[in-house]
């Protein structure tokens, strides 16, 4: 079983670094690829660069380069909703590119022809998420999250992104990465903790939250990495 972990910035990829066994190291594409012998699993972790193309190339890399069969992304995101505050930890349902516009010629906004507007991120890998919150009595919320290459902080873009995807968060990988994912049809699942509220102070927030943030979410993921050995061993 092979299964890539991605984060966007070095700050992401730290807290879990920490948790597995000492790593070796691959250079491909511009990226560090860590790859860790891991119970009967080989897990490679990479942080790919902030923004949708980077997550695009680092997906890609894992996918066919390395062979990944699971991919998990463990980051940090703007709350919109009301009910997020910072350090909770959000399970993505489905992804949007937000800053994709050509509804010039009648599309709606977040459309690419021969595409969606959402991606799914796959059913068992949430199930499995949503049992090991059960189980360990850890608040995770679910919802959907827009991506787009934008540092959002102000009010008004953040209704504008709950009116038009009924969005939860707002960051800037995780859609690209769902449709690599998809597209190859590998399983993947997205999860980030609140580092801010995408408001006029976020770039404070963000500064003083990331690393709490991030190790939100490397937490958790170590856990799914577990749970999810631990379901291939029993069958
Ligand atoms: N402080 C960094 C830039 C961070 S950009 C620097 O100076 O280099 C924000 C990162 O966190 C992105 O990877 C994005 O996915 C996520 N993120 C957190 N809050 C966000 C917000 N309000 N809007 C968009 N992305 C956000």
């Amino acid at each position: 079983m092979k299964i890539g972990i991605i984060g966007a910035m070095k700050e992401e990829i730290t807290p879990l670094l920490a948790l597995f066994p000492r790593a070796t190291t691959h250079q491909v594409g511009g990226n560090t690829f860590y790859e860790i012998n891991y119970k009967n699993a080989q897990i490679f972790i990479a942080y790919s660069k902030i923004g949708k193309v980077h997550s695009a190339i680092t997906t890609t890399t894992m996918i066919l380069y390395f062979h990944c069969e699971k991919i998990i992304f463990s980051g940090v995101a703007g709350g919109l909703g009301e009910n997020l505050k910072i350090g909770d930890l959000l399970l993505a349902t489905q992804l949007c590119q937000h800053d994709v516009d050509i509804t010039a010629f009648g599309h709606p906004v977040g459309f690419i022809p021969e595409s969606t507007i959402y991606t799914q991120t796959d059913a068992t890998l949430n199930h499995i998420a949503k049992t090991i919150a059960q189980k360990k009595g850890i608040p995770l919320k679910e919802g959907v999250i827009a991506s787009g290459d934008t540092f959002v902080h102000n009010a008004e873009k953040k209704q504008w992104l709950i009116q038009n995807f009924n969005a939860k968060a707002v960051e800037m990988e995780g859609a690209s990465l769902g449709v690599v994912c998809s597209l190859f049809k590998v399983p993947f699942c997205v999860f980030r903790s609140i580092s801010d509220n995408a408001d006029g102070e976020a770039n404070i927030s963000f500064d003083e939250f990331l690393e709490r943030a991030a190790e939100v979410s490397g937490n958790f993921v170590k856990e799914m990495i577990d749970e999810i050995i631990q379901t291939e061993q029993n069958q």
